[in-house]
């Protein structure tokens, strides 16, 4: 049997497989915490269920318009209004299974063979797996400076006549960094000069802390939608804790999404009416969800900031948003693949290698889990790995002693 070359070539999720190790150990009865996973633990708002569950109990599921139902992009539009202070029209929005499917379609639709797509590392993992399924190329920049915040310069010496397109990822996953708006106003410029494709992948945009927010790119075009560089991608997974109900957005222009919307219609057809509806009972019900999710991170982001700083020879920059920190374990280990099994080994914690997001020697943890969960599993960390830590524990209820340092 012979296999495309492509296919072989795309690298397994390490999110997705590390949650399914932690979820078999669990399954073992192993007291597993698993910092890995990049949701949050809220129950599906109320409004997302009654909205959904009307179109079951209707028995009325059908196929819909392949870009999305009328009602659901209704609720983008307002959404859109209200979010990013623009007003867009409903042949302007293409629906479709999450937020990934969103910038599968958007790189499918954008990329010729050999052309470059930006991306600032850290990155999410997806990014550069998507870019290759096109047959295009990911061009990775990452900075020098371990601030996790890209630079412009580091840009401009990366773009060629074959860029195609920039992913600009704020708040940021992996580093919970908030890019900042004198960055946002200069790269709209620049993609608008050159004539590149700037893609905002504004899944965690209003899971920003400190009384700051994620500045939309809108904000710094004058020119109008239909000939703007700017693409934005949103969905429901983070902000509203849906991950499960996949359904994410692009907002683009009308020629954009006319294009998306025949690759969509060629693959998926549509997107589950169930789950649109579950997405606009999201949008249209209270708001109150996402402020308690916010809330809920900036009080964890605090609690494991506080844990991490006296955690000897880790270095964290302390995130602005989302879920995420990335803290420097390089005092324990350049091997951030070894690191994470180790740990996972010993610790029963799980993490994600920051390899897997274009940073060696760092750990992605998410603090999406509860208070108790982040200052057992950085308590474990440090007895796994810091000899000045006490070197007994509990794990679960087994002593555990260290005979490794
Ligand atoms: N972009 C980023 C930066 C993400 O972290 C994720 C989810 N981990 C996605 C996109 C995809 O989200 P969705 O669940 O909507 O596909």
């Amino acid at each position: 049997m012979s296999i495309s070359q492509l296919a072989r070539s795309i690298a397994e999720s390490p999110t997705l497989k590390l949650n399914d190790e932690a979820r078999l150990l669990r399954e073992k009865g192993e007291p597993v915490i698993n910092m890995g996973i990049g949701e949050p633990k809220n129950k599906t708002p109320i409004s997302a269920v009654l909205s959904s569950v009307a179109h079951l109990t209707a028995g009325d599921v059908k196929y819909t318009p392949p870009d999305g139902t009328p009602s659901l992009k209704k609720a983008i539009i307002r959404y859109t209004e209200e979010n990013y202070d623009k007003v867009v029209a409903p042949e302007n929005i293409i629906v479709s299974a999450g937020a990934k499917q969103s910038l599968y379609n958007v790189l499918y639709t954008l990329i010729n063979p050999q052309d470059e797509v930006i991306i600032l590392a850290p990155y999410w993992v997806s990014y550069p797996e998507i870019v290759k399924m096109v047959y295009g190329h990911p061009v990775i920049i990452t900075p020098e400076d371990g601030s996790f915040h890209p630079r412009m310069e580091d840009i401009e010496r990366a773009v060629s006549s074959y860029t195609k397109a920039i992913i600009v990822n704020s708040p940021n996953n992996p580093s919970g960094i908030v890019f900042s708006q004198e960055f946002i106003a200069q790269i709209v410029e620049f993609c608008e000069q050159r004539h590149i494709y700037l893609i905002m992948d504004d899944i965690y945009h209003r899971l920003v802390f400190d009384g700051n927010c994620a500045t939309p790119a809108y904000k710094f075009t004058k020119k109008d939608l239909e000939s703007s560089m700017i693409i934005v991608v949103n969905g429901v997974s983070k902000l509203y804790g849906m991950t499960g109900f996949r359904i994410g957005w692009v907002v683009a222009s009308r020629k954009l999404v006319e294009i998306m919307t025949n690759v969509q219609a060629q693959t998926t057809s549509c997107t589950s009416l169930v789950l649109q509806a579950a997405a606009e009972g999201a949008l249209t019900g209270l708001q109150n969800v996402v402020e308690s999710l916010r809330l809920t991170f900036e009080n964890n982001r605090n609690v494991i900031i506080q844990e991490l700083r006296s955690f000897n020879g880790i270095q964290v920059v302390k995130p602005g948003g989302a879920f995420y920190c990335l803290p420097d374990f390089r005092a324990y280990s350049d091997d951030s693949v070894e690191l994470a099994r180790f740990l996972l080994k010993k610790a029963l914690v799980v993490t994600v290698p920051g390899k897997d997001f274009g940073i060696e020697g760092h750990l992605r943890l998410s603090f999406a889990g509860s208070i108790k969960d982040l200052t057992t599993a950085v308590e474990r960390m440090k007895w796994a790995l810091d000899p000045n830590s006490p070197n007994e524990i509990y794990i679960g209820d087994r002593k555990m002693i260290r005979d490794w340092l």
